[in-house]
């Protein structure tokens, strides 16, 4: 018996959530006196994963895989799941695990809880605890399947250093034809910028900004900092910026370490999707605005004024501090 995680890679390399993913694994496996095997897909940097506890990758090495492709990396999973006789499959939070859990969990008759934002309550029972409520309270939920399935929130547990020999194994796909009829046929994606899921830092701006051609400054600000780009509903809808970019209940939810809120307002549903991240700065001219009342720090200002302020000191700072 072992502990399973699913490690997401892109173009052969690992992506950070696979590390964290793989911490959660390892600490489940120290509760349950087990170790970690990790599957992935066409990955060129397995061993990496032996510094976060796992001692064995099964590494899916199949030219017609290097997309992801929902039914067969489910196929596959669950054919390791058999193969290591696996009792906790780890997942992370991904846009495509939310495609995969399901097809996981109906495949392994396995029940799944996404969200989790912490090590098991405990392991018999299966506890734990995850975000409920659009990120505005916690739940303890007990999985009491044979099977569990754990999908683990970015951010929330971290990756943990925790070296151990690893040994990797190349396998091949398993084909599945039941769940093969959908499978994304064109990926446009925003290239050579850091995404929304994997950034540290967010800048993030809404209606305030009055139009897109005031989005220079947002974009230099993020290139200082090293920050992906965001935007409220409103922005995206007047396609002022890229679906891709809007945060929220009804888009992607950011669990950065810090997130820069300029010129949003901080409606309940712009707040949904934010508040998993650990710092949030806004800028915004009303004092009333509800954002401040979830601000760490806020400044009450004309973002036209403070923007290129902070852009300015910012860049001094790193020319002193190299
Ligand atoms: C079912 C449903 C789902 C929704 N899902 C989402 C979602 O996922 N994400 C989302 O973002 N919204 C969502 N919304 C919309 C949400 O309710 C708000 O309408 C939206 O978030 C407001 O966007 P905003 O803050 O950019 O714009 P506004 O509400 O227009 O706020 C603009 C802010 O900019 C400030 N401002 C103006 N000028 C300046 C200046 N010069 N300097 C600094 N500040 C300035 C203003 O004081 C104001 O606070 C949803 C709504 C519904 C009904």
């Amino acid at each position: 018996m072992s502990v399973l995680v699913y490690t997401e890679s892109e173009k052969g390399k690992f992506k950070k959530n696979a590390f964290e993913a793989a911490s959660y694994a390892s600490a489940v496996a120290k509760m349950m006196d087990t170790t970690v095997t990790a599957i992935a897909f066409n990955s060129t940097d397995n061993e990496s994963l032996g510094e976060y506890g796992v001692s064995k990758v099964m590494n899916v090495a199949d030219d017609s895989l290097t997309t992801f492709n929902a039914g067969a990396y489910a196929a596959s999973i669950a054919e390791a799941v058999k193969s290591t006789d696996a009792k906790v499959v780890i997942l992370s939070s991904s846009t495509d695990t939310k495609y995969l859990a399901p097809l996981l969990s109906a495949k392994l008759s396995a029940g799944y809880a996404p969200n989790v934002v912490q090590a098991p309550d405990s392991t018999s029972p299966f506890t734990v605890k995850r975000t409920a409520f659009s990120n505005k309270g916690f739940a303890h939920t007990q999985i009491d399947t044979d099977i569990k399935i754990v999908g683990v929130s970015n951010n929330a547990f971290g990756a943990h250093e925790n070296k151990v020999d690893v040994s990797v194994e190349d396998i091949s796909g398993t084909a599945d034809s039941a769940t093969n009829d959908t499978k994304s046929v064109e990926i446009d994606k925003v290239v050579g910028k850091a995404t929304i899921a994997d950034a540290d830092i967010v800048v993030s701006a809404g209606r305030g900004m009055k139009g897109p051609e005031n989005w220079g400054m947002i974009e230099e600000l993020a290139d200082v900092l090293g920050a992906a780009t965001a935007c409220s509903k409103p922005v995206s809808d007047l396609g002022w910026r890229p679906h891709g970019e809007h945060v929220g209940q009804t888009g992607k939810p950011v669990a950065s370490n810090l997130y820069i809120a300029i010129g949003i307002s901080g409606a309940i549903q712009h707040l949904a999707g934010v508040s998993a991240s650990k710092t949030k700065v806004v800028i915004n001219n009303d004092p009333e605005a509800p954002f401040f009342k979830a601000a760490d720090y806020g400044i009450v200002g004309d973002a036209f004024e403070v923007v290129p302020q902070l852009i300015e000191k910012l860049k001094d700072f790193k020319a002193q501090n190299g």
